[in-house]
């Protein structure tokens, strides 16, 4: 999905989401100013962040030898090392195995 898609859904989401919470009036999960914020970091990332989980990991293991190597892997692996700093998950994945390789 390209990136003005998934922000025409976001958006789509956040009017549909807000119709909702108009209309059902209490039992909302979330305070529209919360829920607000949750698409505002979600656009933010979608700007920012172009790959996918499945797409880093794919690739993980080749940036985490590389890094390993001393190469510049944020010059070689841009979309890469921007995904490991946007996401948690994955950082999580590359500090395990930066570990594994490191350690043997
Ligand atoms: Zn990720």
């Amino acid at each position: 999905m390209n990136k003005m898609a998934k922000l025409s859904q976001l958006r789509q989401a956040l009017q549909d989401r807000l119709k909702r919470a108009s209309s059902a009036g209490q039992g909302t999960p979330k305070p529209p100013a919360a829920f607000l914020e949750e698409v505002a970091a979600q656009l933010a990332k979608t700007n920012d962040q172009e790959l996918a989980c499945d797409e880093c990991a794919e690739t993980l293991d080749r940036f985490v030898e590389l890094a390993v190597a001393g190469e510049d892997v944020q010059k070689l692996y841009p979309m890469i090392h921007h995904h490991l700093e946007m996401c948690g998950e994955c950082h999580e994945e590359y500090q395990a195995l930066l570990r594994i390789v490191r350690d043997g």
